[in-house]
């Protein structure tokens, strides 16, 4: 394809991932991001096989990886310690891992390299409200401030994340929700380091779940670190904020005394910061010259531990449609469908699992405890449960996704 003056609109995971590949092939890229000085701030997420396999082709795998924790399984238990689920990587192929990384860490890699790249221009402090269609079909990013416009477009690329309002134009099939249930989350020092080689989730119910993940070194460096997370309905933070935190902290204790040193590291309820999930659902994801990708396409609640992962390869099928198109439309549309079945396959498995773990619908409990125990013993079962852990899912009778 000829080359193209492409608008991407934030610079989080998928954003600069996009303006990297897109640049490389020859077009000229505008990064447009509200904040003024992106930080590399966030917490724990986990870095699947899919996500490596993305990062490589963008040469920046060694600069991310090493920094973070290598995981090798993920294990889930009761209060009382019975095991639900133990899923090892190697149950798919022997060389496979995850990554417990700092959110910091990935989003300064891919930053940085975006500044680097000849091809991109970076504009920061600039909140995008709105785009504007030209009578020749070429777009316009409309700033918030002032209204006013900035550039001209043949292709925009909306990164701006869950909460973009850059959905609102569009007329094809959409719905955002905001999930009741978000998390509780801190990361601090792993002094000894003690939590190595697995994400580690205690169950009680489910309305408490709990996890312990190993994070890898922050973005400048220092002490290994680990993720602690408590779920919790949106609107029991405030109870949670003005309660009792010696009694919460007991709380968390009795159900995972492996917490300890990391409650040890919280002083009170303002340590934790707490993230609401949304569930964003879009098809197509692409106009004749938009194009959604990441959070603002297919926000999911974590529970498989994908966003960021699926927002990179969201990134390489976009450059791959682009690479083999005769134009901008047919590469948009060439994108939203070769996509659609992975995507589809991942919201699907994170709807109907989410409840088992955040939720008050409490008769799931025995489901998951004995049932999901004793599903995963079979090898088929737990074959396909680690193939959707690692990202490369496609659904339980198709072949796996071919990585980059
Ligand atoms: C600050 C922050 C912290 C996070 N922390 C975690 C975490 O700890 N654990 C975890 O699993 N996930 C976290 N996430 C989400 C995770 O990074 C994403 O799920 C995943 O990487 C997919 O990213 P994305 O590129 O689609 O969107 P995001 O990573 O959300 O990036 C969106 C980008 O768009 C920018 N933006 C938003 N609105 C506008 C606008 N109007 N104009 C211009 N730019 C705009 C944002 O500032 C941001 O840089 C965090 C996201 C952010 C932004």
């Amino acid at each position: 394809m000829q080359r193209r003056d492409v608008a991407v609109v934030g610079t989080g995971t998928v954003g600069s991932a996009s303006a990297l590949f897109l640049a490389r092939q020859g077009h000229r890229v505008t990064l447009y991001e509200r904040v003024a000085e992106p930080e590399t701030v966030g917490a724990g997420i986990m870095l699947q096989p899919s996500g490596m396999a993305v990062l490589r082709q963008l040469g920046l795998e060694q600069q991310v990886v090493p920094h973070g924790e290598r995981i090798e399984s993920l294990w889930i238990q009761t209060a009382g310690g019975q095991k639900v689920m133990d899923l090892q990587y190697a149950q798919l192929s022997p060389d496979l891992f995850g990554v417990g990384l700092h959110r910091g860490v990935l989003f300064g890699a891919l930053y940085r390299a975006a500044l680097a790249e000849h091809g991109v221009t970076v504009c920061t402090g600039l909140d995008v409200e709105d785009l504007h269609t030209h009578r020749d079909g070429r777009l316009s990013i409309v700033e918030r401030e002032h209204r006013k416009r900035h550039g001209l477009h043949d292709l925009v690329v909306v990164a701006n994340g869950a909460r973009s309002s850059l959905r609102d134009d569009t007329s094809f099939v959409k719905s955002v929700e905001r999930y009741p249930w978000g998390a509780l989350w801190a990361i601090v020092p792993d002094l000894e380091h003690r939590y190595t080689r697995r994400l580690f989730q205690v169950v009680n119910g489910t309305q408490r779940l709990m996890g312990l993940m190993p994070t890898g070194v922050g973005p400048d460096g220092g002490p290994r670190q680990v993720s602690f997370f408590f779920s919790l309905r949106g609107d029991a933070v405030d109870a949670f904020r003005g309660g009792d935190f010696a009694q919460w902290k007991a709380g968390v204790l009795a159900d995972v005394p492996e917490a300890a040193p990391v409650l040890d590291q919280l002083q009170g309820p303002s340590d934790l910061l707490f993230s609401h999930y949304h569930d964003v659902v879009m098809w197509p994801w692409n106009t004749e010259r938009v194009v959604y990708l990441g959070d603002a396409a297919h926000a999911m609640s974590p529970q498989l531990g994908q966003g960021c992962n699926l927002a990179l390869l969201d990134a390489w099928y976009l450059a791959e449609a682009m690479r083999g198109a005769e134009s901008v439309p047919d590469a948009l549309f060439t994108y939203s469908r070769n996509r659609r079945w992975h995507l589809d396959w991942y919201q699907f498995i994170t709807r109907w699992l989410t409840p088992f773990f955040q939720s008050d619908h409490t008769w799931l409990r025995p489901l998951r405890d004995v049932g999901m125990a004793q599903v995963t013993r079979v090898p088929w079962v737990r074959k396909q449960m680690v193939a959707a852990m690692a990202g490369v899912s496609r659904g339980p009778f198709l072949e796996l996704l071919r990585l980059p």
